[in-house]
């Protein structure tokens, strides 16, 4: 279902002697109830929205903050049917949600991002045949889901390679590194010989990304390229400040993500990751059909979130080219931040991060800090490039994680 008219924040208005709002708040659906989902909440509800989330957990980080928490799986018909029934507008924030669950919600309510757009961002081949449709390079790769395309694949010249499963992969998971045909063979069996994909091993320079937004009429808004490092397949730190990337390279991804979000005829907040090579060149890595955790350095240096710019789209609002008015750097707070290094659970020295000038804590809601999952994050915003380098390095050192 489209809607033109946009859905306005902050119930209806009547006006009369007085403004009085008459009806409620409209309610904002969102399919997951993670961060992400949080983290949308936060920013439906400050405009004045209601919000309603769906997710199986009963103490997911967005369940707990939002109006209404609808508990059931992402499949579950009655659970599907309430979020309909209470939403004006439905988004996702977890690629995994079925793409079919998308499509019969989109039957009763404008769904945003839509299910084509999220089904091939879900799949690792369909998402690089998107890529080379637009012009936009990729690492080379193959599709392994037979034996006989694995058997081809060897003598491709993609070894040293990552075999990565087509679908459900996160944060480095469903990936294995092989170094040669045995070792592709082995991944393989190990993976349970699902649909994957064999990418060629490039030699990194840098990692970037860029967030952009595009509305139900087709206007595209971005935010600059970021630049980010991976530790283990895991995002560690995303920094953007003058200087962090060369001017041609932003604008290089900057135009590539333009490009790929018009050919999916987006709608809402996506994702794209890039890698520069050491010989200068860009290849483009994968897509997010959400916000993305490379831009949560937008809700403290940034006129608007990249949250405020999923309300936006979802909503049918006006987008306006975000402003970053603040140099800024983000540390993913992992699990092992609450781990000494002797592997005995502590409590993160807070005080001493949050006597730093310039940094915003942000903390998910999660009741069990285990090692390498997404506990939260800590923006650091200033003047200068130096200065934000200097504040973060320092609380890096105090939280444990690794100087970059
Ligand atoms: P997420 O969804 O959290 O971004 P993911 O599990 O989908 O991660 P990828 O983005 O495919 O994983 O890869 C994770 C990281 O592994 C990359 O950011 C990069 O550091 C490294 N990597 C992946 N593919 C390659 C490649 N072809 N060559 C070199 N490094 C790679
Ligand atoms: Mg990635």
């Amino acid at each position: 279902m489209t809607h033109s008219a946009p859905l306005l924040p902050g119930g209806s208005a009547a006006p009369g002697k007085s403004v009085s709002l008459t009806t409620e708040p409209l309610t904002l659906g969102v399919m997951g109830g993670g961060q992400l989902g949080r983290m949308f909440v936060h920013a439906a509800q400050t405009m004045g929205y209601f919000t309603a989330v769906l997710d199986p957990d009963a103490q997911s980080p967005a369940g707990r903050v939002s109006h209404r928490h609808i508990q059931t799986d992402y499949t579950d018909p009655i659970g599907l049917k309430e979020l309909a029934a209470c939403s004006a507008a439905i988004t996702t924030e977890f690629e995994n949600v079925p793409a079919w669950a998308l499509r019969e919600l989109a039957k009763l309510r404008p769904v945003s991002p839509g299910a084509d757009a999220v089904a091939i961002a879900q799949d690792r081949a369909a998402e690089k045949a998107h890529f080379v449709k637009c012009g936009v390079p990729c690492a080379p790769y193959a599709v392994i889901e037979t034996a006989d395309q694995l058997a081809a694949a060897i003598n491709q010249n993609l070894l040293p390679g990552i075999l990565k499963t087509s679908r459900m992969g996160y944060d480095g998971k469903g990936q294995v590194r092989v170094k040669d045909a045995a070792a592709l063979r082995a991944a393989w069996q190990d993976l349970k010989e699902v649909p994957c994909v064999l990418e060629k091993m490039l030699p990194l320079s840098l990692e970037c990304s860029v967030i952009v937004a595009r509305g139900r009429d087709g206007q595209m808004v971005n935010f600059p390229a970021q630049r980010n490092l991976h530790r283990e397949g895991i995002l560690a730190v995303t920094e953007v400040y003058e200087g962090h990337l060369p001017e041609t390279l932003q604008q290089q991804a900057v135009v590539a993500a333009h490009a790929i979000a018009e050919g999916l005829n987006y709608v809402g907040v996506l994702c794209l990751e890039f890698f520069v090579l050491q010989d200068g060149s860009m290849v483009v890595n994968e897509m997010a059909p959400r916000p993305h955790n490379s831009g949560h350095y937008t809700l403290d240096a940034c006129d608007q979130s990249q949250f405020d710019l999923q309300v936006r789209a979802l909503a049918g609002l006006p987008l306006t080219q975000p402003r970053q008015h603040s140099q800024a750097i983000m540390l993913n707070l992992l699990g092992d931040v609450w781990f000494d290094t002797k592997g005995v659970a502590r409590l993160p020295d807070w005080t001493a991060v949050l006597a730093l000038q310039g940094t915003h804590l942000h903390l998910y809601g999660k009741s069990e800090a285990r090692k390498a999952r997404k506990m939260g994050h800590l923006n650091v915003t200033g003047t200068s490039a130096a200065e934000v380098r200097q504040v973060a390095l320092k609380a890096a050192g105090i939280l444990g994680i690794e100087a970059f």
